[in-house]
């Protein structure tokens, strides 16, 4: 790669993998195996001295194409690329944490996340202490001598809360912590947490980076330290993606930055104009002035994001119907698609989420949660006009 190269040209020729037929589109390996010309070369390939591939559960060409643009793309040495983004999540926190060790993570997580970190860790030992994304004294005071991750989302799910990364960053390595940031929200065109501090950022691949909606994968990127210790994991626990998924993440990654661009200003223009609307009691996105951490987001952020939440003016009876009544958004949970979705993140997204959870997050039953995506802006803000109208 030329050092020079700017962020939309990794995004579309970063860690292009070319075979012996000079294929111009990333070529596509689905084969479990490799072949070793000689049994010293399998010996040599098998304990680390020889560079190459052996089975496609600890590398695959098409794989670490994905890694490598993703790599240059979060400003990090190197990346791992896994089955999903809760395997990214899972495979990171265990091993970067073991029994005795404490993690202290933000209270505002996405559903499945939480159950990891409040369900299952500590099952294995892990002591967890969750607190407001945006409350650095909580996070001070929170911070124990077995302290050794420090974990949250920025923007948060679904309100857009917006933690300063470089202030968490100095913190945990005051205390000799890792600071994990998952920038699902944001992907590197938006945020790269690895140049604000962090050590970690990883994501959920199946949400902007694919942004067609067609594949689940993950992503974590971050030192060669501390990537060699997660891949470790993720090739013994076989968390590892598919070559296919991998293909369909590195081609989403081609039209990233001209995909969000026009997504987030869409997204501007509607939550815009829904903080004006009579029905709708409140908007929560980072871009508008009302929001608290405006000025940060426009510090650590270049954009505002894909997902504008607000609330209605009722209750979860006249956020369903107002779910029920859009005619172009889709009904589903996804989100940093092109196609634009709508959910009711109470009884979707967080619905495993305890009720003080929820109350904690401030997710009530009168919030909807919007994806925006590229459809014309016009005709996303028509449908809405005419859902909340027959509220
Ligand atoms: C979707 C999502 C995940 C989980 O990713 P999957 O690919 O569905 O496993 C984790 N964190 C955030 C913020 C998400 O939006």
């Amino acid at each position: 790669m030329s050092k020079s190269w700017h962020p939309e040209t990794i995004a579309i020729r970063g860690g292009r993998q070319i075979s012996d037929f000079s294929e111009h589109s990333q070529a596509v390996f689905m084969s479990s195996s490799f072949t070793y010309p000689t049994a010293e070369d399998a010996s040599r390939l098998f304990v680390g001295e020889q560079e190459g591939f052996t089975y496609s559960r600890t590398a695959n060409p098409t794989i670490m194409a994905f890694e490598q643009r993703m790599a240059q793309l979060e400003g990090a040495e190197r990346a791992v690329a896994t089955s999903s983004g809760m395997a990214a999540i899972h495979a990171t926190l265990v091993s970067l944490l073991k029994q005795g060790d404490h993690l202290l993570s933000s209270h505002s997580l996405f559903g499945s996340t939480s159950s990891v970190v409040n369900n299952m860790l500590p099952r294995y030992g892990i002591e967890v202490t969750c607190v407001s994304p945006v409350d650095l004294s909580a996070w001070e005071a929170a911070i124990q001598t077995n302290t050794k991750v420090l974990f949250l989302e920025t923007p948060s799910n679904p309100l857009g809360e917006v933690a300063d990364i470089r202030a968490l960053a100095d913190l945990a390595h005051k205390h000799g912590a890792v600071l994990i940031v998952d920038n699902c929200f944001c992907t590197p065109a938006v945020q790269q947490p690895i140049a604000l501090g962090a050590d970690i950022s990883l994501a959920s691949a199946t949400k902007g980076i694919d942004g067609h909606g067609r594949a689940i994968g993950g992503i974590v990127c971050g030192s060669n330290v501390l990537i060699e210790q997660v891949w470790n994991h993720v090739k013994t626990a076989g968390e590892i993606i598919s070559p296919f998924n991998a293909w369909l993440l590195s081609s989403g990654l081609e039209t990233l930055f001209v995909r969000l661009e026009r997504e987030c200003s869409n997204a501007l223009t509607l939550a815009r104009w829904l903080e004006n609307h009579p029905k709708v009691e409140k908007v929560y996105y980072g871009g508008l002035e009302s929001h608290p951490q405006h000025a940060l987001a426009k510090e650590q952020q270049r954009m505002f994001g894909v997902v504008v939440a607000f609330e209605i003016k009722g209750a979860r009876k006249e956020a369903w119907h107002v779910v029920d009544s859009v005619e172009l958004f889709s009904r589903t949970g996804n989100l940093g698609d092109v196609k634009s979705t709508i959910t009711h993140p109470y009884t979707t997204t967080h619905c495993r989420v305890s009720e003080e959870g929820k109350a904690a997050a401030g997710i009530t039953e009168s919030l909807i949660r919007l994806s925006v995506g590229l459809e014309n802006v016009a005709d996303l803000q028509a449908d809405l006009e005419q859902a909340l109208a027959r509220m």
